[in-house]
C-alpha cells in the first residue's frame, strides 16, 4: 500500500470525513485489521480563510507549497488536497513536488461522465463557482456543460459554507435553502449536482437533493484509495 499525503484542515470538519472514508474504504477492500497508510498536514483554517478573503492567493499558494513539501519529506507517495477551493493553486503545488497530485475535479468528472451526464450543476465556495480553475477543467478536459447558481444563489451557498459548515454547524433551514438552489438549477437543465465543497456532504445527502449528487469528498477519498492500492 502506498502512503496517501493529505493536505487538510480546510476545514478540519471535512478532513475528518476524508480520514474516515479513506480508512473505511481500505477496510472494505482489504478486510481484517487493514487501514490506510497516510500522512495529514492540517492547517489552521483561520489563517487560510484570511488569505482567501483578502485575495492574497500568492501567499496562500506559498503556504500550500510549504505543506506539500513537508508531506513529501515525511514520506507521502501522493498528494490529496482536501478542499475544492484550494485546487486553485494545484498546478503550482504539483510543480513544486515530485509526487503525483490527485486532482479532485478529475475524480468527480470521471463519475459524472460515467453516469452519462452532460449538464452538471456546481455548488461550492464563490471562488470555486465563479473562478475558472475548477469549471475550466470540467469543461475543457471532460466536455461538461457547467451551471452555477444566479448571484443570489452564489451568495447563499458561499455564506452557508463559511458561516456554518466549516464551523461544524448543520441547519435544517440551510438545507432547505440549498434544496431550493439545486431545484432551480434542475429547472435550468442540470441533470446532476457536484457538491464542490468538501463540507457540503455534511448538509446534503443524496436523499436530500432533487438531483443526483456527486460528493467530491467521497469521490476524491475513494480515488485516493484506488491509487494507493493499485499495483
Ligand atoms: N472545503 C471547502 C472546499 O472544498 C471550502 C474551504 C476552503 O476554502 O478551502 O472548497
Amino acid at each position: 500500500m502506498k502512503t496517501i499525503g493529505l493536505l487538510g484542515g480546510m476545514s478540519w470538519e471535512s478532513s475528518l470525513l476524508y480520514y474516515q472514508i479513506i480508512n473505511e474504504t481500505v477496510k472494505a477492500r482489504l478486510g481484517g485489521l487493514h487501514s490506510a497508510q497516510c500522512l495529514l498536514w492540517s492547517f489552521d483554517f483561520a489563517e487560510i480563510e484570511a488569505l482567501q478573503a483578502a485575495g492574497d492567493w500568492p501567499q496562500a499558494t506559498q503556504a500550500m507549497i510549504d505543506a506539500a513539501r513537508r508531506l513529501q519529506q515525511g514520506g507521502a507517495d501522493c498528494l490529496v488536497i482536501c478542499t475544492n477551493t484550494m485546487h486553485r493553486m494545484a498546478a503550482e503545488v504539483q510543480a513544486a513536488v515530485d509526487l503525483p497530485l490527485l486532482h479532485i475535479a478529475d475524480a468527480t468528472a470521471e463519475q459524472v461522465r460515467a453516469q452519462g451526464i452532460q449538464d452538471i450543476a456546481l455548488l461550492g465556495t464563490r471562488y470555486t463557482m465563479e473562478q475558472d480553475f475548477y469549471k475550466g477543467r470540467l469543461i475543457e478536459r471532460y466536455g461538461l456543460n457547467v451551471l452555477i447558481p444566479d448571484a443570489g444563489g452564489v451568495q447563499v451557498v458561499h455564506d452557508i459554507i463559511y458561516d456554518e459548515l466549516v464551523r461544524g454547524v448543520v441547519k435544517d433551514t440551510s438545507r432547505q435553502q440549498y434544496q431550493q438552489v439545486i431545484g432551480e438549477l434542475g429547472r435550468r437543465g442540470a441533470q446532476g449536482v457536484i457538491l464542490g465543497c468538501t463540507e457540503i456532504g455534511m448538509l446534503i445527502k443524496p436523499e436530500d437533493s432533487p438531483l443526483p449528487v456527486f460528493d467530491t469528498t467521497y469521490l476524491h477519498a475513494v480515488a485516493a484509495v484506488d491509487w494507493a492500492l493499485a499495483e
